[in-house]
């Protein structure tokens, strides 16, 4: 499976903000955000040329980045939104919303979506008691996640949730036995993504 392993702060100074991808140190005055508040790159504090278009592929750029997806999988997303009922835009941010990767991290089970996908990668994480490898695997309602018995990764996964801000209301966390359960699909009011999905809609619609 292809997989980002780009530096991460160039990401969010590329895009002008923080998208929280390192965990813990992105809380600090580490972040490469707060320390050179400008693109990366030889042209970084040069003059940028605004388009229409480049503000819509700087806002499909910022939400690949956001939840660590690639090209191909993002432009797959967007096909499916395309075809349910409903906002295109919205259905895409709920899918995204909904892998597990993403989930892990919005139950503080997990300090960054690179963090979240190694956990699921090494076999850490069940759902509805049978073991999920795959970080893209769209949660549903009803559903019950749990950390695996007796793994290496209790540690790790309790330090995250040290981090923890609020659990969004469409998921409910205990942060005592590791488990959690999905209640519903997320409202595009509960999606604290930095992302204005309109935008994205609006680039691949030309
Ligand atoms: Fe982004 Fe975190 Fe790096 Fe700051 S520390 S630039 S928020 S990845």
């Amino acid at each position: 499976m292809a997989r980002d392993t780009g530096p991460q702060c160039k990401q969010c100074r590329r895009e002008g903000q923080k998208l929280f991808l390192k965990g813990e140190r992105c809380l600090t005055d580490k972040c490469g955000v707060e320390r050179r508040s400008y693109p990366p790159g030889e042209h970084g504090r040069g003059r940028m040329k605004q388009s229409e278009y480049r503000v819509q592929l700087r806002e499909k750029q910022k939400a690949k980045r956001y939840y660590g997806v690639l090209e191909k999988q993002f432009a797959g997303y967007y096909k499916k939104a395309s075809r349910q009922t409903g906002i295109t835009g919205e259905n895409l941010l709920a899918m995204l919303e909904c892998r597990l990767d993403n989930v892990l991290v919005r139950l503080g089970f997990a300090a960054s979506r690179r963090q979240a996908r190694q956990l699921i990668r090494h076999g850490h994480w069940t759902v509805n008691g049978r073991r999920v490898n795959i970080p893209s695997y769209q949660v549903r309602p009803g559903e019950v996640i749990a950390i695996k018995a007796e793994t290496s990764a209790t540690q790790v996964v309790r330090d995250a949730t040290e981090l923890t801000g609020q659990i969004p209301a469409w998921l409910q966390a205990d942060h005592e036995s590791l488990t959690a359960k999905v209640l519903r699909k997320p409202e595009r009011r509960e999606v604290a993504a930095p992302v204005q999905e309109q935008l994205i809609v609006e680039l691949y619609s030309k």
